[in-house]
Formats: C-alpha cells, structure tokens, sequence
C-alpha cells in the first residue's frame, strides 16, 4: 500500500509530505536515525511469495514480508528483546492535542530507539498510536457535495458494528470504538460487538471488558477462546449481532463524519447491496490520517491478489456525471463493509473452512456478485485504516498454506474454467487444491441459482484482462530474433507495471509476464476495429503520442483506459501488428534493449510478430 499510495501522496499531500520531510530532516540532524526517515524510502521493493513462507501478499495487493518491516534487514533478523512484561503492558500515554485533526505525530528524537523498539509489536508506530487520544478529531475529507447531502436517517434500520481482533494494541482498537460512538449518529447504531480471537495480550482481558462496559453505546466483547481467524471470528459476531445491518471493520480504523449513514442508506434501500467505504490511509509511521483515492475499484490479479484498478474511461465518464453516487466495484478490499444480516446469512455467511486470513474477501465479492447480489463503493463514507508492511501475527499452519489454501478454495467453488487458468499458473495454489474440502460450498452455490465466473467476468467486469475463449491468450514473438514481449518490472502509480515494453528471450514453460490477451476481433485484418493488447494488472500496450511527430516513438505497458491509442490489430498473414489510431507498426529498433518502437508499415522482417497461443484450460 505504502509503495502504492507515495506517488499520489505525493501529489495531493504535499504539504503533509513537507512536514515529514522536515520532521525527518529535524530527527537527521539531531544524530539519530529514525524510523520516519528510514520509512520514507520509495525504495522498498516488493517481493514475490517464496518457499520459505515469510512473504505474502496483502489484500491491497502489496506484497509484505512477514516478520520484516521497512525494508531494513539489520534489526529484522534480530528483533529487539520484546519481553512478555512489554508485550502485555497497555502503554497508552495520551497528550492532548496529539494527532488532532488527523495530524502527524513527531517523536522527539530522544525517544526514537525506544520508538523503533515498540514497532516491532504490532508493525505500526505503537508510540505514536499511544500518544494519541482516543477520541482525536479527524478532518471532513468528503467532497464539498457530499457534505451538503442531506441524508435522511428517520426509518433508517439500525447496524451492529462487528469488529473483529487478534493482539491488537489498546490505543487502535479503542479509538476504531470511539470514532465509531463520536462519529455515527446514535439512532443507527444497535451495538458494538468486538470478537478477540484469542489474543494473549493480558489488557485484552478483563481491563477491556470494563473498559467497554462504560461506554455509551452498548458494546460487548465476544472471545473465540482459540484462534479462529478473521473468517470465523466474524462469523461469531455476525451470529449474536442483534442489528438488521451488519458493519464490519479492521480493528484499526477511524471513521470520518457521515460515513455510516452513506453505507446504512443504501443497504436500506436494496438490502442486496454490501456497500463499502472509500479506506483512506493512517500512517503506520505518523498516523497522520491521509485522503485516499475515489477513482479507483477493486479487483484481482492473475494471482488472485487484490487490486485497485484505475477506471477506464468509459467508467470515468459515468463516474464523473455524479461522484457522490456509489458505484459498483467488481472486487471489495474485505476489512470494511455493511451488508443486510438476513442477506449475510441468506447468501452463506462466510466460508468456515477459510483460515486465519486472505480470499475471503474475493470470495465474498464473487458470491454476492454472481449469486443476485451487488459490491459497490460509496464516495461520501470514508474511514481511515492503518495499512502495515508486513503482518504482526502467526499464521498457524503455515503463511503459505493458509493463503493458498483459502485461494485455492475461492478458485474451486466460484471460478469455473478459470480455476484451471489459476492453478496453472499458481503452483503454491495448486499444491493445496486437493486437500479442500467443498462440496458443502458448491453445494450452497446449486442451491443459490448463482450465475457462473463466466457471467461475472463479461457483466460485472467487462474490462477484465484474464483469457476466454474468445480471445487470444499467449506470447507475442518476435518472428525472426524469436524473442517474446514482456511485460515491465517497473510499477507505476497503484504499483501497476509500468514501463518500456521490452523482448526477451521466450521462457517454456510459459510464464504470465510473457502471457497477453487481445479479443479475437483485433485478429481480422478486414474488420479495422482493433482491440487492446492487455496482460497482467490491468495494462496494455500504449503508445504515449508526443507533440514532436519526428521524436521515436516508444511503446509502453500501461494501465489499461479504453482509449484508442490503445488500439491495435494484427494481421497474420503478414505478422504486422498495427497501432490504430497512427497507424504505423509494432517494430524492433536496432537498439532493442531500449524497448519497441513504432514505425511506417513495411514488410521487413523486423515488424513480423507471431502471436503463439498458450492453452489457458
Ligand atoms: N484478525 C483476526 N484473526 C486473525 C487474523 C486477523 O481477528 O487470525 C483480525 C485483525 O486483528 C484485523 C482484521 O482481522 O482486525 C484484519 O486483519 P489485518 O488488519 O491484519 O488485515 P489487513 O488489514 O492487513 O488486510
Ligand atoms: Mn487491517
């Protein structure tokens, strides 16, 4: 997220973004290195998941390292001494005024070893939640027409606020509770039902159940007594919720003003609807609280990682009549959400046999989606959630199982022929497919009369990138040096690839940063319509235009946007592949390390591409 998010922080924040710098520059000079220095770095790179099961994908599709944070190998490979007096001592110190409005918290330089220390526990700046009040007050960040919407909330049905936790530190947990009881409007809300799953830490205990017992809205502390998981820990919650609305949120949260009533009405008015908020950002280092983008939906990669994809510009322009109309997401991120309990129920609740956390939230968006329901967004509710690098607990039985397991599950029961196109190339997925048991699910499926992945993929995501039959799916080969097209390591903005396209030597077996998709249409030379050359994150091939015709003109990989200089056809005869809008041909310059280039057609054998099928199935 943090890699993600820097470049548009750096867009819309930065003022924010000076104050960290200057508070970075300020701690520099005092002699000590801090933590908000080092976690500044744009340079943290991602990681793919590996053997050794210390790495995974979190559910904003950052690939994090469990057990490592920032980037910094010294001090992960020997974490500070975090004793069990430490690990259970509630350390919540508050100052007045620390963190107000959303601002950033500075740690005096003195503390900074002792600051860095305290991270470790829960991943996250501990000091810096601790020295924030529980109810700090947080900006209005909804656009100017959201707060001037009324919304009527007489008749509203009242929600259950299910927040589930495992180890959670004090101050987060209670401030997700307070901004909650400050921020929503009484008549809405029924209860507060907080499940700890098992959590070791002693202040969990009896001191929060005192703690909640005087709180003005009726908050209860339900415990799984052994570790379930976020799945079932919800399920727990969701099962002895009274409300008629079931809300759930991350254990870290701040809700802004009017963000329950944006989700609450329109769960009322079409209690098939499962409605979430825009999640804006905490700061892990500062938690400053930093608006976060509305352009964008949630989806899912070939891997099955969640992702925010920009829209296109079809989508653009429905968006834009009315950006405070909620509008639907193919894919929901899974920590926030309000949904009608009877539909919750109804529609299977959550798959039990999914463990400790991930996929639950694809799963989810596809069944609601494909069983009758809808995933939508609503711009006017926005709540912050502290993103973290890395994850701060045990994955019993295994990082890698545990995910691919519950991947493996989401693929089995909801995607059809494309659970074979994920297994395919998902051989940790693949290891864990035949130990899932899911008859009951598929059971439930039958039952629902819910549509297939086929369906959902052409109507609910029709700008999806994955293979079907009526595309091509495969590599594109250069006819005579026989090198294929591969897709950037580079990210750009939302870590979509981003980059030069480039040749490189064709891998067999085939591997997905060599796989493009492109609608059959594109391959008939009569009918010029084109298609889009798409792979991967939700990118194409593009040909950024220049104002100066006589520069070179480069092809790029870049997020996939509808437009028609992302156009192109391919002609098989004679293997030109022709961008449309200027309707010169894909061509590989002398220098082909600097990546293809654009061209007048011609028939040299240096614009002869051969698009080699890959089976998919
Ligand atoms: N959680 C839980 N049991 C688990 C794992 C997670 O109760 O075994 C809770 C966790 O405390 C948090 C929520 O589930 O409130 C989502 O987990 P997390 O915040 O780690 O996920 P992320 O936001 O990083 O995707
Ligand atoms: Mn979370």
């Amino acid at each position: 997220m943090y890699d993600m998010m820097s470049r548009r922080m750096l867009r819309r924040w930065s003022p924010l973004i000076g104050i960290l710098v200057l508070c970075a520059f300020l701690l520099w000079q005092s002699g000590s290195p801090s933590q908000v220095q080092e976690s500044r770095r744009d340079d943290w790179i991602p990681v793919r998941l590996s053997k050794d099961q210390e790495e995974y994908v979190d559910r904003r599709g950052v690939h994090v390292v469990v057990g490592h944070y920032m980037g910094d190998t010294s001090s992960d490979k020997h974490p500070p001494n975090l004793t069990d007096a430490l690990l259970n001592t509630n350390m919540f110190d508050p100052k007045p005024g620390e963190g107000k409005d959303g601002s950033p918290v500075l740690i005096p330089p003195h503390l900074s070893t002792r600051m860095q220390q305290l991270y470790h526990i829960n991943r996250f700046n501990l000091m810096a939640s601790d020295r924030i009040p529980l109810n700090r007050t947080l900006p209005d960040v909804r656009k100017k027409r959201c707060r001037t919407k009324q919304i009527d909330i007489t008749g509203l049905p009242k929600t259950s606020v299910i927040i589930v936790f495992h180890n959670e530190a004090w101050s987060t947990l209670l401030r997700t509770v307070h901004s909650v009881i400050n921020r929503s409007p009484s008549a809405l809300l029924q209860e507060i039902i907080l499940v700890d799953d098992a959590s070791t830490r002693k202040f969990l205990g009896a001191d929060l159940d005192n703690y909640v017992s005087r709180l003005s809205v009726p908050t209860k502390v339900l415990r799984t007594g052994k570790r379930e998981g976020l799945v079932r820990a919800r399920l727990l919650g969701a099962r002895s919720a009274q409300g008629q609305i079931l809300t759930f949120l991350d254990a870290h949260c701040e809700c802004t003003v009017g963000w329950l009533e944006s989700l609450v009405v329109r769960v009322a008015a079409d209690r098939k609807r499962v409605v979430c908020p825009v999640i804006d950002i905490i700061s892990d280092d500062t938690f400053a609280y930093v608006r976060s983008f509305e352009l964008h939906w949630g989806a899912f990669n070939w891997e099955l990682h969640f992702r925010w994809y920009t829209l296109d510009a079809a989508e653009l322009k429905k968006r834009r009549q009315d950006m405070t109309q909620p509008f639907s997401t193919p894919a929901m991120a899974g920590g926030l959400f309000a949904m009608d309990k009877n539909f919750f129920f109804e529609l299977g609740a959550y798959d039990e046999r999914m463990e400790v956390w991930g996929g639950e939230n694809l799963e989810l968006s596809f069944r609601v989606w494909q069983c009758g329901g809808s995933v939508e967004i609503a711009p006017c509710s926005h709540v912050g959630h502290l993103f973290r690098k890395s994850s701060p607990y045990s994955f019993p039985g295994g990082v890698s199982e545990v995910l691919y397991g519950n991947l493996a599950r989401v693929a089995l029961v909801w995607m059809d022929e494309w659970k074979e196109f994920y297994f395919k190339f998902s051989p940790e997925a693949q290891r864990m497919r035949d130990r899932q048991a899911i008859r009951s699910r598929l059971e439930l499926r039958k039952q629902l009369h819910c549509h297939s992945f086929h369906w959902y993929l052409g109507n609910i995501w029709p700008q999806h990138f994955f293979p079907t039959d009526s595309r091509f799916f495969g590599k594109i080969k250069h006819k005579i040096r026989g090198e294929c097209i591969e897709k950037p390591t580079g990210k750009g903005s939302l870590n979509q690839p981003m980059g030069p396209a480039v040749l490189t030597r064709c891998q067999d077996p085939p591997v997905l940063r060599q796989m493009f998709v492109m609608n059959l249409v594109g391959f008939n030379p009569e009918n010029d319509k084109g298609a889009a050359i798409m792979t991967d994150e939700s990118v194409c091939l593009d040909v950024p235009m220049k104002e100066d015709t006589s520069r070179i003109l480069r092809v790029k990989v870049i997020a996939c946007s509808g437009q028609s200089r992302q156009s192109w056809s391919y002609n098989s005869e004679s293997g030109a592949l022709k961008h449309l809008s200027s309707g010169l041909c894909l061509d590989v310059p002398e220098d082909a390390e600097n990546g293809l280039t654009l061209n007048a057609c011609n028939t040299y054998p240096s614009q002869q591409w051969v698009m080699e099928s890959v089976p998919w199935k």
